[in-house]
């Protein structure tokens, strides 16, 4: 009788999940940290244009959208790391999501997150998988 698999994709054996799901924890608990840090720097630049007045209009608003634009690289970065932390509690962290691959061992080291191979990477339009660098 043949083993049937609840899966079909085999638990990757070449690379390290508890440390890669270690790491994507700290990394989740980094970013979340930041982003109450940075809570609190908006509530301090809020009061300084209204009391002050030193921020230009200019100013203001160049700072808020990159503010928006961490926020937003930020918000997308932790849904990277809860998708990856769901395909390890089903089985199937380290498979492309796209083309079904095994994502090669070095890749996911150097970034735990990515749900892609590195060939659908190059062809995503727009890859979720890894930040520009
Ligand atoms: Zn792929």
């Amino acid at each position: 009788m043949n083993l049937v698999y609840a899966s079909p994709m085999d638990t990757r054996t070449d690379i390290d999940i508890p440390t890669l799901k270690a790491d994507l924890k700290r990394e989740r608990a980094t970013l979340l940290h930041d982003a109450e840090l940075t809570a609190g720097e908006r509530a301090t630049v809020k009061l300084d244009q209204t009391t002050v007045g030193r921020l230009t209009r200019m100013d203001a608003l160049q700072n808020q959208a990159m503010q928006l634009e961490t926020e937003r690289r930020r918000e997308v970065a932790l849904a990277r790391i809860e998708a990856a932390l769901v395909r390890i509690a089903q089985d199937e962290y380290g498979y492309c999501v796209s083309c079904g691959e095994e994502i090669a061992a070095k890749r996911l080291s150097m970034d735990p997150a990515t749900p892609l191979c590195i060939e659908c990477a190059a062809h995503a339009v727009h890859d979720t998988g890894t930040p520009p660098s």
